[in-house]
Protein backbone atom coordinates (compact mmCIF):
# COMPACT_ATOMS: atom_id res chain seq x y z
CA UNK A 1 0.00 0.00 0.00
CA UNK A 2 1.60 3.69 -0.93
CA UNK A 3 1.58 6.68 1.75
CA UNK A 4 -1.46 8.65 1.97
CA UNK A 5 -2.55 11.15 4.41
CA UNK A 6 -6.31 11.46 2.62
CA UNK A 7 -8.88 9.98 4.97
CA UNK A 8 -10.97 7.15 3.27
CA UNK A 9 -14.49 7.44 2.41
CA UNK A 10 -16.18 5.68 5.45
CA UNK A 11 -13.60 8.01 7.81
CA UNK A 12 -14.91 11.09 5.50
CA UNK A 13 -18.52 9.93 6.04
CA UNK A 14 -17.93 9.71 9.36
CA UNK A 15 -16.40 12.93 9.84
CA UNK A 16 -19.41 14.73 7.53
CA UNK A 17 -21.76 12.93 9.77
CA UNK A 18 -20.26 14.57 13.05
CA UNK A 19 -19.47 17.58 11.20
CA UNK A 20 -23.24 17.95 10.70
CA UNK A 21 -24.39 17.72 14.25
CA UNK A 22 -21.39 19.98 15.11
CA UNK A 23 -22.60 22.59 12.79
CA UNK A 24 -26.50 22.20 13.47
CA UNK A 25 -26.54 21.02 16.95
CA UNK A 26 -23.74 21.58 18.88
CA UNK A 27 -22.12 25.25 18.04
CA UNK A 28 -25.51 26.84 18.12
CA UNK A 29 -25.71 25.92 21.89
CA UNK A 30 -22.38 26.76 22.79
CA UNK A 31 -22.77 30.37 24.14
CA UNK A 32 -26.41 29.34 26.15
CA UNK A 33 -24.69 26.06 27.72
CA UNK A 34 -21.35 28.05 29.05
CA UNK A 35 -23.77 30.28 30.09
CA UNK A 36 -25.82 28.34 32.16
CA UNK A 37 -23.06 26.37 33.32
CA UNK A 38 -25.19 22.86 33.54
CA UNK A 39 -24.65 19.16 31.81
CA UNK A 40 -26.63 19.99 28.59
CA UNK A 41 -28.90 16.93 28.84
CA UNK A 42 -31.32 18.00 25.40
CA UNK A 43 -27.76 17.71 23.28
CA UNK A 44 -27.00 14.41 24.97
CA UNK A 45 -29.92 13.09 24.23
CA UNK A 46 -30.04 14.58 20.54
CA UNK A 47 -26.30 12.58 19.92
CA UNK A 48 -28.11 9.49 21.63
CA UNK A 49 -31.07 9.24 19.15
CA UNK A 50 -28.84 10.27 16.33
CA UNK A 51 -26.26 7.12 17.28
CA UNK A 52 -23.56 9.04 17.88
CA UNK A 53 -23.39 8.82 21.74
CA UNK A 54 -23.72 5.14 21.60
CA UNK A 55 -21.27 2.20 22.67
CA UNK A 56 -21.88 0.69 18.80
CA UNK A 57 -20.48 3.98 17.54
CA UNK A 58 -17.45 3.98 19.17
CA UNK A 59 -17.22 0.65 18.53
CA UNK A 60 -17.16 1.22 15.20
CA UNK A 61 -14.27 3.81 15.59
CA UNK A 62 -12.69 1.96 17.61
CA UNK A 63 -12.70 -0.92 15.17
CA UNK A 64 -10.97 1.68 12.33
CA UNK A 65 -7.69 0.08 12.13
CA UNK A 66 -5.89 3.12 11.29
CA UNK A 67 -6.69 4.54 14.83
CA UNK A 68 -7.72 8.09 12.93
CA UNK A 69 -11.44 7.92 13.21
CA UNK A 70 -11.68 8.69 16.88
CA UNK A 71 -9.21 12.21 16.63
CA UNK A 72 -11.06 13.09 13.64
CA UNK A 73 -14.45 13.05 15.02
CA UNK A 74 -13.28 14.29 18.18
CA UNK A 75 -12.01 17.53 16.24
CA UNK A 76 -15.15 17.92 14.83
CA UNK A 77 -17.60 17.92 18.06
CA UNK A 78 -15.18 20.29 19.98
CA UNK A 79 -15.07 22.53 16.60
CA UNK A 80 -18.60 22.72 17.64
CA UNK A 81 -18.45 23.60 21.51
CA UNK A 82 -15.63 22.43 23.92
CA UNK A 83 -18.27 22.19 26.71
CA UNK A 84 -21.10 20.42 24.89
CA UNK A 85 -18.57 18.17 23.32
CA UNK A 86 -17.07 17.42 26.76
CA UNK A 87 -20.16 16.78 28.40
CA UNK A 88 -21.03 14.14 25.19
CA UNK A 89 -17.36 12.86 25.13
CA UNK A 90 -16.70 12.25 29.13
CA UNK A 91 -18.20 8.92 28.65
CA UNK A 92 -15.25 7.74 26.69
CA UNK A 93 -12.66 8.53 29.49
CA UNK A 94 -14.36 5.84 31.57
CA UNK A 95 -14.79 3.65 28.58
CA UNK A 96 -11.11 3.99 28.08
CA UNK A 97 -10.20 2.94 31.45
CA UNK A 98 -12.79 -0.25 31.76
CA UNK A 99 -10.92 -1.32 28.24
CA UNK A 100 -7.17 -0.34 29.05
CA UNK A 101 -7.36 -2.98 31.89
CA UNK A 102 -11.03 -5.03 31.95
CA UNK A 103 -11.28 -8.38 30.54
CA UNK A 104 -13.89 -8.73 27.15
CA UNK A 105 -16.63 -9.77 29.15
CA UNK A 106 -16.08 -6.50 31.38
CA UNK A 107 -16.19 -5.05 28.50
CA UNK A 108 -19.41 -6.32 27.26
CA UNK A 109 -21.16 -5.81 30.87
CA UNK A 110 -20.24 -2.11 31.89
CA UNK A 111 -19.22 -0.82 28.63
CA UNK A 112 -22.93 -0.53 27.07
CA UNK A 113 -24.29 0.82 30.81
CA UNK A 114 -21.97 3.49 30.88
CA UNK A 115 -24.29 5.13 27.80
CA UNK A 116 -27.60 3.91 28.76
CA UNK A 117 -29.91 4.01 25.63
CA UNK A 118 -31.42 6.56 22.93
CA UNK A 119 -34.46 6.92 25.17
CA UNK A 120 -32.63 7.22 28.62
CA UNK A 121 -28.80 8.16 28.07
CA UNK A 122 -26.22 7.42 31.20
CA UNK A 123 -23.10 8.80 32.00
CA UNK A 124 -19.29 7.15 32.83
CA UNK A 125 -16.42 8.91 35.01
CA UNK A 126 -12.96 7.90 35.60
CA UNK A 127 -11.88 9.17 39.03
CA UNK A 128 -7.75 9.13 39.25
CA UNK A 129 -7.27 12.58 40.20
CA UNK A 130 -7.31 13.56 44.29
CA UNK A 131 -6.82 16.69 46.45
CA UNK A 132 -3.27 15.14 47.17
CA UNK A 133 -2.19 13.50 44.35
CA UNK A 134 -2.56 15.33 40.95
CA UNK A 135 0.20 14.85 38.74
CA UNK A 136 1.60 12.29 41.19
CA UNK A 137 -0.73 10.05 40.66
CA UNK A 138 1.59 7.38 42.68
CA UNK A 139 0.78 9.12 45.57
CA UNK A 140 -3.20 8.25 45.50
CA UNK A 141 -4.48 7.59 48.77
CA UNK A 142 -7.77 6.34 47.92
CA UNK A 143 -7.91 2.68 49.40
CA UNK A 144 -9.81 -0.32 48.27
CA UNK A 145 -9.55 -3.41 50.39
CA UNK A 146 -10.42 -6.94 49.64
CA UNK A 147 -12.64 -8.76 52.21
CA UNK A 148 -11.97 -12.51 51.24
CA UNK A 149 -14.98 -13.70 53.03
CA UNK A 150 -17.45 -12.02 51.04
CA UNK A 151 -15.77 -11.58 48.30
CA UNK A 152 -15.64 -7.77 48.28
CA UNK A 153 -13.73 -5.06 47.88
CA UNK A 154 -14.39 -2.02 50.09
CA UNK A 155 -12.58 1.68 48.82
CA UNK A 156 -12.62 4.45 50.70
CA UNK A 157 -11.09 8.15 50.20
CA UNK A 158 -11.87 11.16 48.31
CA UNK A 159 -11.00 11.67 44.47
CA UNK A 160 -11.27 15.18 43.04
CA UNK A 161 -11.88 17.72 39.67
CA UNK A 162 -14.03 13.93 37.89
CA UNK A 163 -15.40 14.66 34.97
CA UNK A 164 -19.56 13.44 34.92
CA UNK A 165 -17.78 13.05 39.31
CA UNK A 166 -21.16 12.00 40.77
CA UNK A 167 -23.86 12.36 38.10
CA UNK A 168 -22.82 9.38 36.18
CA UNK A 169 -24.04 6.02 36.27
CA UNK A 170 -21.00 4.23 36.25
CA UNK A 171 -17.82 5.30 38.44
CA UNK A 172 -14.21 3.98 37.08
CA UNK A 173 -12.35 4.35 39.86
CA UNK A 174 -8.54 3.89 40.23
CA UNK A 175 -7.12 3.15 44.06
CA UNK A 176 -4.61 1.76 45.76
CA UNK A 177 -4.38 -1.48 46.73
CA UNK A 178 -1.03 -1.74 48.20
CA UNK A 179 0.06 1.81 49.21
CA UNK A 180 3.95 0.98 49.80
CA UNK A 181 3.95 -0.39 45.98
CA UNK A 182 3.01 3.54 45.06
CA UNK A 183 1.77 3.53 41.36
CA UNK A 184 2.48 -0.11 40.86
CA UNK A 185 -0.37 -1.11 44.23
CA UNK A 186 -3.00 0.19 42.29
CA UNK A 187 -5.92 -1.35 39.99
CA UNK A 188 -8.96 0.02 38.79
CA UNK A 189 -12.92 -0.91 39.87
CA UNK A 190 -16.16 -0.74 38.44
CA UNK A 191 -18.20 1.60 41.40
CA UNK A 192 -21.84 0.26 39.47
CA UNK A 193 -25.12 2.84 39.10
CA UNK A 194 -26.39 3.25 42.67
CA UNK A 195 -23.97 1.64 44.25
CA UNK A 196 -24.40 2.92 48.21
CA UNK A 197 -21.58 5.18 49.97
CA UNK A 198 -20.83 7.28 46.68
CA UNK A 199 -21.50 10.70 46.64
CA UNK A 200 -20.54 13.65 44.56
CA UNK A 201 -19.62 17.03 45.36
CA UNK A 202 -21.23 20.21 44.35
CA UNK A 203 -20.11 21.26 40.69
CA UNK A 204 -17.25 22.89 40.61
CA UNK A 205 -17.39 26.54 39.02
CA UNK A 206 -14.52 26.68 36.26
CA UNK A 207 -12.94 29.37 33.56
CA UNK A 208 -13.84 27.08 31.22
CA UNK A 209 -15.72 23.52 29.90
CA UNK A 210 -18.52 25.28 31.94
CA UNK A 211 -21.01 22.98 30.43
CA UNK A 212 -19.21 19.84 31.52
CA UNK A 213 -19.93 18.62 35.04
CA UNK A 214 -16.67 18.36 37.11
CA UNK A 215 -17.02 17.44 41.45
CA UNK A 216 -15.60 15.76 43.91
CA UNK A 217 -16.65 12.06 44.73
CA UNK A 218 -16.64 10.89 48.07
CA UNK A 219 -15.93 6.76 48.80
CA UNK A 220 -17.73 6.33 52.08
CA UNK A 221 -17.03 2.08 52.53
CA UNK A 222 -18.09 1.63 49.20
CA UNK A 223 -18.84 -1.84 48.77
CA UNK A 224 -18.37 -3.72 45.33
CA UNK A 225 -18.76 -7.48 44.36
CA UNK A 226 -14.87 -9.07 43.36
CA UNK A 227 -16.25 -9.25 39.90
CA UNK A 228 -15.45 -5.50 39.35
CA UNK A 229 -12.12 -5.67 39.81
CA UNK A 230 -10.92 -4.49 36.48
CA UNK A 231 -8.48 -7.44 35.01
CA UNK A 232 -8.68 -10.43 37.35
CA UNK A 233 -7.36 -10.98 41.08
CA UNK A 234 -5.06 -13.48 39.83
CA UNK A 235 -3.47 -10.74 37.43
CA UNK A 236 -3.37 -8.12 40.09
CA UNK A 237 -1.95 -10.63 42.74
CA UNK A 238 1.09 -11.96 40.02
CA UNK A 239 1.89 -7.92 39.69
CA UNK A 240 1.47 -7.06 43.47
CA UNK A 241 4.37 -10.04 43.72
CA UNK A 242 6.24 -8.96 40.93
CA UNK A 243 5.68 -5.10 42.54
CA UNK A 244 6.96 -6.66 46.01
CA UNK A 245 10.00 -8.31 44.66
CA UNK A 246 10.97 -5.06 42.94
CA UNK A 247 10.42 -6.39 39.41
CA UNK A 248 9.11 -4.71 36.35
CA UNK A 249 5.50 -5.01 35.66
CA UNK A 250 3.36 -4.53 32.95
CA UNK A 251 2.07 -1.00 33.45
CA UNK A 252 -0.39 0.95 35.83
CA UNK A 253 -3.72 1.21 35.65
CA UNK A 254 -4.27 5.04 35.29
CA UNK A 255 -1.05 6.02 33.28
CA UNK A 256 -1.99 3.11 30.85
CA UNK A 257 -5.13 4.37 30.03
CA UNK A 258 -3.83 8.14 29.61
CA UNK A 259 -1.52 6.47 26.96
CA UNK A 260 -4.61 5.13 24.91
CA UNK A 261 -6.54 8.57 24.97
CA UNK A 262 -3.76 11.56 24.83
CA UNK A 263 -3.91 11.29 20.94
CA UNK A 264 -7.61 11.58 21.24
CA UNK A 265 -7.90 14.72 24.03
CA UNK A 266 -5.17 16.41 21.50
CA UNK A 267 -7.45 16.35 18.78
CA UNK A 268 -10.35 18.40 21.04
CA UNK A 269 -7.93 20.82 21.34
CA UNK A 270 -7.25 21.05 17.70
CA UNK A 271 -10.95 21.52 17.12
CA UNK A 272 -10.94 24.48 19.57
CA UNK A 273 -8.29 25.56 17.75
CA UNK A 274 -9.50 25.66 14.53
CA UNK A 275 -12.81 26.72 15.33
CA UNK A 276 -10.92 29.94 16.31
CA UNK A 277 -8.62 30.06 13.33
CA UNK A 278 -11.66 29.97 10.85
CA UNK A 279 -13.09 32.90 12.72
CA UNK A 280 -10.47 34.87 12.90
CA UNK A 281 -9.57 34.49 9.24
CA UNK A 282 -13.22 35.49 7.96
CA UNK A 283 -13.24 38.29 10.15
CA UNK A 284 -10.22 39.70 9.25
CA UNK A 285 -11.31 39.62 5.99
CA UNK A 286 -14.21 41.77 6.28
CA UNK A 287 -13.45 44.10 9.46
CA UNK A 288 -12.36 47.19 7.34
CA UNK A 289 -10.07 49.78 9.24
CA UNK A 290 -7.69 52.03 7.39
CA UNK A 291 -9.89 51.75 4.31
CA UNK A 292 -8.77 48.07 3.91
CA UNK A 293 -9.65 44.95 5.25
CA UNK A 294 -7.20 43.99 8.27
CA UNK A 295 -6.22 41.03 6.69
CA UNK A 296 -4.42 42.62 3.98
CA UNK A 297 -1.98 43.71 6.87
CA UNK A 298 1.35 41.27 7.19
CA UNK A 299 0.94 41.47 11.06
CA UNK A 300 -2.80 39.88 10.70
CA UNK A 301 -2.46 37.78 7.67
CA UNK A 302 1.03 36.47 8.74
CA UNK A 303 -0.75 35.83 12.14
CA UNK A 304 -3.24 33.85 10.88
CA UNK A 305 -0.67 31.80 8.65
CA UNK A 306 1.74 30.35 12.14
CA UNK A 307 -2.26 29.69 13.43
CA UNK A 308 -3.20 27.47 10.21
CA UNK A 309 0.62 25.91 10.25
CA UNK A 310 0.70 25.20 14.02
CA UNK A 311 -2.67 23.53 13.85
CA UNK A 312 -1.70 21.63 10.91
CA UNK A 313 1.70 20.51 12.66
CA UNK A 314 -0.25 19.45 15.77
CA UNK A 315 -3.06 17.65 14.09
CA UNK A 316 0.07 15.57 12.24
CA UNK A 317 1.01 14.46 15.44
CA UNK A 318 -2.25 12.98 16.57
CA UNK A 319 -2.21 11.11 13.72
CA UNK A 320 0.74 9.70 14.50
CA UNK A 321 0.08 9.22 17.98
CA UNK A 322 -3.14 7.52 17.29
CA UNK A 323 -1.86 4.92 14.28
CA UNK A 324 1.20 4.34 16.06
CA UNK A 325 -1.48 3.52 19.52
CA UNK A 326 -3.67 1.72 17.61
CA UNK A 327 -1.42 -0.41 15.66
CA UNK A 328 0.89 -1.68 18.66
CA UNK A 329 3.69 0.05 18.16
CA UNK A 330 6.09 1.36 21.24
CA UNK A 331 6.11 5.16 21.89
CA UNK A 332 9.72 5.14 22.12
CA UNK A 333 9.46 8.97 21.86
CA UNK A 334 6.73 9.75 24.02
CA UNK A 335 4.87 10.11 20.83
CA UNK A 336 1.39 10.23 22.56
CA UNK A 337 2.32 12.51 25.06
CA UNK A 338 4.18 15.14 22.28
CA UNK A 339 0.71 14.81 20.42
CA UNK A 340 -1.10 16.25 23.51
CA UNK A 341 1.66 18.90 24.25
CA UNK A 342 1.42 20.44 21.20
CA UNK A 343 -2.38 20.63 20.43
CA UNK A 344 -2.91 22.25 23.82
CA UNK A 345 -0.39 24.61 23.14
CA UNK A 346 -1.62 24.99 19.82
CA UNK A 347 -4.93 25.51 21.12
CA UNK A 348 -4.10 28.04 23.79
CA UNK A 349 -1.93 30.29 21.62
CA UNK A 350 -4.56 30.27 18.75
CA UNK A 351 -7.45 31.17 20.60
CA UNK A 352 -5.45 34.24 22.26
CA UNK A 353 -4.34 35.37 18.35
CA UNK A 354 -8.02 35.21 17.65
CA UNK A 355 -8.96 37.30 20.50
CA UNK A 356 -6.62 39.98 19.44
CA UNK A 357 -7.51 39.75 15.36
CA UNK A 358 -11.16 40.55 16.61
CA UNK A 359 -9.92 43.43 18.96
CA UNK A 360 -12.61 44.78 21.36
CA UNK A 361 -15.08 42.07 19.39
CA UNK A 362 -12.72 39.45 20.55
CA UNK A 363 -12.90 40.21 24.19
CA UNK A 364 -16.73 40.20 24.33
CA UNK A 365 -19.40 37.64 24.49
CA UNK A 366 -20.74 38.51 21.33
CA UNK A 367 -18.49 36.53 19.91
CA UNK A 368 -17.44 32.89 20.85
CA UNK A 369 -13.59 33.45 20.44
CA UNK A 370 -13.41 34.83 24.08
CA UNK A 371 -15.18 31.57 25.10
CA UNK A 372 -12.75 29.30 22.74
CA UNK A 373 -9.92 31.21 24.11
CA UNK A 374 -11.19 30.18 28.10
CA UNK A 375 -12.25 26.52 26.52
CA UNK A 376 -8.88 26.21 25.30
CA UNK A 377 -6.71 26.38 28.56
CA UNK A 378 -7.53 23.11 30.40
CA UNK A 379 -5.74 20.99 27.80
CA UNK A 380 -2.58 22.25 29.30
CA UNK A 381 -3.31 20.82 32.42
CA UNK A 382 -5.59 18.17 32.27
CA UNK A 383 -5.03 14.76 31.01
CA UNK A 384 -1.55 15.39 32.66
CA UNK A 385 -0.07 19.12 32.30
CA UNK A 386 2.33 20.37 29.84
CA UNK A 387 5.44 19.99 32.18
CA UNK A 388 4.76 16.50 33.15
CA UNK A 389 4.34 15.54 29.29
CA UNK A 390 7.62 17.41 28.38
CA UNK A 391 8.75 15.33 31.64
CA UNK A 392 7.33 12.12 29.77
CA UNK A 393 9.26 13.26 26.40
CA UNK A 394 12.27 14.25 27.89
CA UNK A 395 12.58 10.45 29.81
CA UNK A 396 11.92 8.81 26.68
CA UNK A 397 14.33 10.55 24.56
CA UNK A 398 17.46 10.42 27.25
CA UNK A 399 16.37 7.20 29.22
CA UNK A 400 17.30 9.52 32.00
CA UNK A 401 14.76 9.86 35.08
CA UNK A 402 14.72 13.67 34.86
CA UNK A 403 12.66 15.56 38.45
C1 LIG B 1 -12.01 20.55 34.05
C2 LIG B 1 -11.22 19.42 34.62
C3 LIG B 1 -11.63 18.12 34.36
C4 LIG B 1 -10.91 17.06 34.91
N1 LIG B 1 -11.37 15.77 34.71
C5 LIG B 1 -10.75 14.75 35.35
C6 LIG B 1 -11.29 13.42 35.29
O1 LIG B 1 -12.31 13.16 34.66
N2 LIG B 1 -10.64 12.45 35.98
C7 LIG B 1 -9.52 12.67 36.71
O2 LIG B 1 -9.00 11.73 37.32
N3 LIG B 1 -8.98 13.92 36.78
C8 LIG B 1 -9.57 14.96 36.12
N4 LIG B 1 -9.04 16.23 36.21
C9 LIG B 1 -7.82 16.46 36.99
C10 LIG B 1 -6.60 16.79 36.14
O3 LIG B 1 -6.17 15.64 35.46
C11 LIG B 1 -5.54 17.38 37.10
O4 LIG B 1 -5.99 18.67 37.44
C12 LIG B 1 -4.18 17.42 36.46
O5 LIG B 1 -3.65 16.13 36.34
C13 LIG B 1 -3.17 18.26 37.27
O6 LIG B 1 -3.19 17.92 38.62
P1 LIG B 1 -3.32 19.09 39.72
O7 LIG B 1 -4.48 19.94 39.33
O8 LIG B 1 -3.36 18.46 41.06
O9 LIG B 1 -2.03 19.96 39.56
P2 LIG B 1 -0.62 19.73 40.28
O10 LIG B 1 -0.16 18.34 40.07
O11 LIG B 1 -0.70 20.22 41.69
O12 LIG B 1 0.31 20.69 39.44
C14 LIG B 1 0.45 22.09 39.71
C15 LIG B 1 1.57 22.63 38.81
O13 LIG B 1 2.81 22.01 39.16
C16 LIG B 1 3.39 21.43 38.01
N5 LIG B 1 4.16 20.22 38.37
C17 LIG B 1 3.75 19.21 39.18
N6 LIG B 1 4.71 18.26 39.25
C18 LIG B 1 5.73 18.69 38.46
C19 LIG B 1 6.99 18.14 38.08
N7 LIG B 1 7.41 16.97 38.54
N8 LIG B 1 7.76 18.86 37.23
C20 LIG B 1 7.36 20.05 36.76
N9 LIG B 1 6.18 20.61 37.06
C21 LIG B 1 5.36 19.93 37.89
C22 LIG B 1 2.22 21.12 37.10
O14 LIG B 1 2.61 20.95 35.75
C23 LIG B 1 1.33 22.33 37.34
O15 LIG B 1 1.77 23.39 36.54
C24 LIG B 1 -9.74 17.30 35.66
C25 LIG B 1 -9.32 18.62 35.89
C26 LIG B 1 -10.06 19.67 35.40
C27 LIG B 1 -9.61 21.07 35.72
Amino acid sequence: MSFSLDLTEEQTELRDWVRGFATDVVRPAGSEWDEREETPWPIIQEAAKIGLYSFESLAQMWADESGLSLPVISEELFWGDAGIAMSIFGTTLAVAGIFASGTPEQLGEWVPQCFGDPADPKLGAFCVTEPDAGSDVSSMRVRARYEQATDEWVLSGQKAWITNGGIADVHVVVASVEPGLKARGQAGFIVPPGTRGLTGGPKIRKLGLRASHTADVFLDDVRVPGSCLLGSKEVLDERLARGREGRKSSGQAALRTFEVSRPTVGAQAIGIARAAYEYALDYAKNRIQFGRPIIENQAIAFALADMRMEIDAARLLIWRAAWMGRSGKPFTAGEGSMSKLKAGEVAVAATEKAVQILGGAGYSRDHPVERWYRDSKIYTIFEGTSEIQRLVVARAISGVHIN
